[in-house]
């Protein structure tokens, strides 16, 4: 049985150790913006279903969350809309890059799953036709979550990633062909930019992760925000589509449902035990931290508190 003091000393110790390392991979330069991030920033943040919390490093400096940010929004849209939200999106992992056009052309326009590009696209496309206003209910969403008014979106990171989207607007258009659009791409995209801009510090991301690890979790007006059922789905998503097509890889390394994005952050959930967030921007081939791979890895072992 881990106790908080076991927790506590493995993450002290795993990151004194990896900190020691070199720290090898690239910071994500796509987007202009993302390449001003120090590379050397490294921060972790563990809490427990207790409530019980423990940071190191930079765990209490922003970052852009990037592709975090796609399981708030599907958990919006599926607060929203039920299970018809997977009339226009699968469940399945793409086992390809996260923002390639090919399966698209075979699969009608119907994105593998919610995590991928394309997928996350249709799901701004559904919360701008289900919300008033989709840009500020999904800021709304995360503040009462993470009982933080101080989130907002980094309209510096918005505007880099637009300024050179040309293949996010390709999968845009290329979806809107297929009629699996309701919205005008340009408005989609804008969300879509919008919603990957978010930063969050490691702290914020496990206070607002917190609803998919403890099924009694309520909001300050007492609010559930996904029953055991759409937790449980959302899980299995991020267990088998959370890290591009790596997901195999982490899901045989660490062993925990999580998503990751180029901003460097990692997030895995270990249900009805702890969210753990860990931040560093270099990444590996396949865009995710390698530091944080790393961390989560031998995390989950000497802990032995993988899912499996
Ligand atoms: N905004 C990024 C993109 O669309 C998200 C990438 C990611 O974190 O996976 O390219």
């Amino acid at each position: 049985m881990n106790s908080r003091t076991n927790y506590q000393k493995a993450i002290v110790d795993i990151y004194h150790r990896i900190k020691n390392e070199e720290n090898v991979g690239e910071v994500a330069s796509y987007i202009p913006e993302l390449s001003k991030v120090d590379p050397d920033k490294f921060g972790v943040c563990l809490k427990t279903v207790d409530e019980e919390e423990f940071g190191i490093g930079d765990w209490q400096t922003k970052f852009s969350i990037q592709s975090i940010s796609k399981v708030l929004s599907l958990s919006l849209a599926y607060k929203k809309l039920g299970d018809k939200l997977w009339k226009r999106v699968g469940v399945e992992p793409s086992g390809s890059s996260f923002n390639s056009l090919v399966q698209l052309e075979t699969d009608n326009g119907i994105p593998r799953n919610p995590l991928i590009n394309a997928g996350a696209m249709v799901i701004c496309d559904l919360l701008i036709s289900h919300c008033d206003d989709a840009n500020s209910d999904l800021l709304d969403f995360i503040r009462k979550i993470c009982v933080n008014n101080n989130i907002t979106y980094s309209k510096s990171i918005a505007n880099s990633e637009k300024s050179v989207g040309y293949r996010n607007a390709a999968l845009c258009h290329f979806i809107k062909s297929f009629e699996n659009l309701e919205n005008d791409p340009t408005d989609v995209l804008d969300f879509y930019f919008n919603m990957c801009s978010i930063e969050l510090t490691c702290q914020e991301l496990t206070r607002t992760f917190m609803y998919l690890v403890n099924d009694k979790f309520r909001t300050a007006d007492n609010e559930q925000i996904l029953n055991v059922s759409q937790a449980k789905r959302i899980n299995a998503i991020l267990q088998t589509c959370g890290f591009y097509d790596e997901s195999g890889e982490f899901s045989f390394r660490v062993g925990l449902p999580g998503k990751s994005g180029v901003g460097g952050g990692i997030l895995a959930i270990h249900p009805n035990e702890y969210v753990i967030a860990v931040w560093s921007p270099k990444l590996n081939k396949k865009g995710n931290s390698n530091r944080g791979m790393k961390f989560l890895e031998l995390f989950t072992t000497i802990t032995t508190s993988s899912i499996f």
